[in-house]
């Protein structure tokens, strides 16, 4: 834990680790990142600007000072060592687990998820993910490495096996990917939230682990990315895909790939705080 980069907490997060439903912690790991770097600046930047938005969403009608959230700070993450990193990483998650509690981790780049996720399998055997992102993240490995940021929902696949994974928004991958896909290995909806419905019907009582990539969000929206795509649906398509997932079990969730940098109207960062806070509220209810 680096407390010296803490100097503020996110906004209306204020519970004791003890009496916390919910634990914030920042990952900021950027090391594989295979286009523009940066995402390592989101959990602190979020932190600093999350004194701009209110903590009453109107969207859910709910305000996250109603529930125990605990601000756990920044993990001091070592960058060059993939496996040290989520080394560390995992084994804040199990403290988390261990402890009951539903971590609530901001990357980071998307490969952060990965040690969460592994924690998660092995606290709830029957885990499904709901992944919101533009891109597959589906490739065996990126340049030789298989601990990257465009592998980590297939290194998911990797524990979890078929019928395990949903993913939305996706518009971009290799044709290998989306086919490998098809073959029944992930449940793909491509460009939007249309088969959400359906999905959450399917999973219904199983938990879930929540892993939202922000560039799943049109450019026009969210250009503070390392890796923007065209054709993403819009913050408002969010917000409903949120409320959606709200009737699930959610043990665990992410947000990662702000990367604040890239958007110096500071409005990435602005949107990445709302959606924290409608991510909290969404996993408490
Ligand atoms: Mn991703
Ligand atoms: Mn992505």
């Amino acid at each position: 834990m680096n407390n010296n980069t803490l100097s503020t907490k996110f906004l209306g997060c204020d519970s004791n680790f003890s009496a916390a439903d919910i634990v914030i912690f920042g990952a900021p790991y950027d090391g594989t990142t295979t286009f523009r770097p940066g995402t390592r600046f989101a959990p602190s930047t979020m932190r600093m600007e999350s004194i701009g938005i209110e903590t009453y969403s109107p969207y859910f009608d709910a305000d996250i000072t109603d529930f125990q959230v605990n601000d756990y700070g920044d993990l001091d993450l070592p960058f060059g060592s993939p496996e040290k990193a989520l080394k560390m990483i995992s084994e804040t998650s199990k403290i988390i687990f261990d402890s009951n509690k539903k971590p609530l981790m901001i990357g980071g780049e998307h490969l952060v998820s990965l040690p969460v996720i592994e924690q998660a399998v092995k606290k709830y055997p029957d885990l499904k993910i709901i992944h919101f992102d533009a891109h597959t993240d589906l490739r065996e490995d990126y340049l030789g490495e298989a601990l990257s940021h465009s592998s980590v929902i297939r290194r998911a696949w990797d524990i979890l096996g078929d019928n395990r994974i949903w993913q939305f928004g996706i518009r971009s991958g290799t044709r290998e990917e989306f086919y490998w896909s098809r073959e029944g290995h992930t449940n793909m909806c491509l460009y939007n939230f249309d088969t959400l419905c359906t999905a959450v019907k399917e999973i219904s009582d199983s938990p879930v682990y929540l892993t939202i990539d922000l560039d799943v969000l049109d450019p026009s929206n969210f250009p503070g990315t390392g890796t923007p795509e065209a054709g993403g649906v819009s913050f408002t398509d969010l917000i409903t895909a949120l409320k959606t997932v709200s009737e699930l079990n959610i043990i665990g969730a992410d947000i990662v790939e702000l990367s604040p940098h890239y958007d110096h109207s500071g409005a990435s960062t602005a949107l990445a705080c709302k959606v924290l806070r409608e991510v909290i509220i969404t996993m408490s209810k």
